[in-house]
């Protein structure tokens, strides 16, 4: 089995090749009775070095495919900025957009589904070069072939078709087909997720060829911590459509800052299954992109969140169940009632909620504190009440904090240029260490 070999120096140039700056992409939402827009990527800002690979992590539906295809502009951006050597490519318009797309080129998770069964592998791999028209047919066809070589192919594959090839020669095609018109910058969307294990290494020790072969820079998006580990230089971590943490790779996993990253850390198995390792495990589920929080986007689920000091008594279960709770009532609010349902409502004969009931005494038990008792019986009355608006609005004035209510910015963490998204970098509150009960932070 081929071993994934280690990086040891890091790459990067210290020249800044992409820039993006308050970057957003929204779907739907247009129109008076549209409902609100999905919220792919929410405004985030980071740079990528000419030469090196910076990773893009975060569990499905975070937002970081959309994120890399608006950056290489397969996506049109709903607000901000794409410098790329300079240029906002955002900006970028018909002969200018096709000649500027030369540059960043993307490779697709799914080797079985993005190579068309009915072209050659030669015609796949040429594509990009008749679509730009690069020199004679002839030069064409000797080019793929070329590359076919450097991907580990063979010439006289030239004229077999994508079924005839195993997963991992199928995404040594796709690789190659990114590579055709000579990029700068590539987007790894998931790259090798859907390959065996020593495929995978064969293919990410490729990759890193290619890249010192053709000074490349990679966005390198991935769900699996550990092989981010191996290839990247920098991480940046995504939660529903934020960057909450960026830095240098081994700083980041072995000092995580943000409690998001520690939670995604936490998860990874450890090889040594004599080392002990505690778990950070997030309750419930991601809000809809349609509706994420006003503050901070983890402020839901974040076992560092930071809550009003009336009550600084309640504990950790207690404010889970709170949580939990204002999940519950977010959803119902989203329920579109029928004309019946709202006459039922002004009549107070509304009972479609009523079930509210069997779920505060299933979330809460006995030895809740009574003040939050009332509170949570109160709202738990607007639901029924058929006001499930009402009960969230009554919720977040009993029990917003900061992250509630404020969105944190990056700070700063550690010795190097690492930035967190958390108010608790902020120097006003706890460290994120010391709440998590985990050592210095290096803040
Ligand atoms: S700002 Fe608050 S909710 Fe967000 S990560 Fe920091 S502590 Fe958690």
């Amino acid at each position: 089995m081929t071993q994934q070999r280690s990086r040891t120096e890091p790459r990067g140039t210290g020249e800044t090749l992409v820039e993006v700056e308050g970057l957003k992409k929204y779907y739907g939402g247009d129109g008076v009775f549209a409902d609100p827009p999905v919220k792919a990527v929410d405004g985030v800002s980071f740079q990528i070095q000419r030469g090196e690979t910076l990773g893009l992590v975060g569990e499905s539906g975070c937002g970081k495919t959309t994120l890399g295809r608006t950056l290489v502009q397969l996506e049109t951006a709903t607000e901000g900025t794409v410098e790329f050597d300079g240029t906002d490519v955002t900006e970028l318009t018909g002969k200018r957009l096709k000649q500027w797309r030369r540059n960043a080129q993307i490779v697709f998770q799914d080797p079985e589904s993005s190579l068309n069964d009915r072209m050659t592998i030669g015609e796949i791999v040429r594509e990009p070069l008749d679509v730009h028209e690069e020199g004679t047919p002839a030069e064409r066809r000797e080019k793929v072939k070329d590359l076919l070589a450097q991907v580990g192919l063979q010439p006289e594959h030239y004229y077999r078709y994508p079924h005839q090839f195993s997963g991992g020669q199928r995404q040594r095609i796709g690789i190659a087909r990114a590579l055709a018109l000579e990029p700068e910058f590539v987007v790894l969307d998931e790259p090798v997720s859907a390959l065996d294990t020593s495929v995978q290494a064969k293919i990410l020790n490729l990759l890193e060829d290619l890249q010192d072969e053709f000074d490349l820079t990679y966005l390198f998006i991935a769900h699996d911590l550990s092989v981010v580990r191996h290839i990247c230089d920098r991480v940046a971590v995504m939660y529903l459509g934020k960057i909450m943490e960026i830095g240098a790779t081994e700083e980041l996993y072995t000092d995580p800052a943000n409690p998001y990253t520690h939670s995604l850390l936490s998860a990874i198995p450890e090889p040594d299954p004599t080392v002990q390792k505690e778990r950070i495990t997030l309750p419930g589920t991601p809000p809809s992109p349609r509706d994420p929080p006003t503050g901070c986007q983890l402020t839901t689920r974040c076992p560092a969140k930071i809550h009003p000091e009336e009550y600084d008594h309640v504990d950790t279960g207690t404010w889970n169940d709170i949580e939990r709770f204002r999940e519950v009532i977010r959803e119902r609010s989203r329920i579109d009632l029928s004309v019946r349902d709202r006459i039922r409502r002004s009549l107070g004969a509304f009972h479609r909620f009523d079930d509210i009931d069997e779920t505060v005494a299933d979330m809460f038990g006995d030895d809740v504190p009574d003040e939050i008792r009332d509170h949570v019986d109160r709202a738990a009355e607007y639901v029924k009440e058929g006001y499930p608006d009402r009960a969230r609005e009554y919720m977040s004035e009993q029990f917003d904090g900061v992250c509630d209510t404020e969105r944190p910015e990056l700070y700063p963490v550690g010795e190097t240029d690492r930035l967190s998204y958390c108010h608790r970098h902020s120097g006003e509150y706890e460290s994120v260490d010391s709440v998590l009960g985990r050592g210095s932070d290096g803040e």
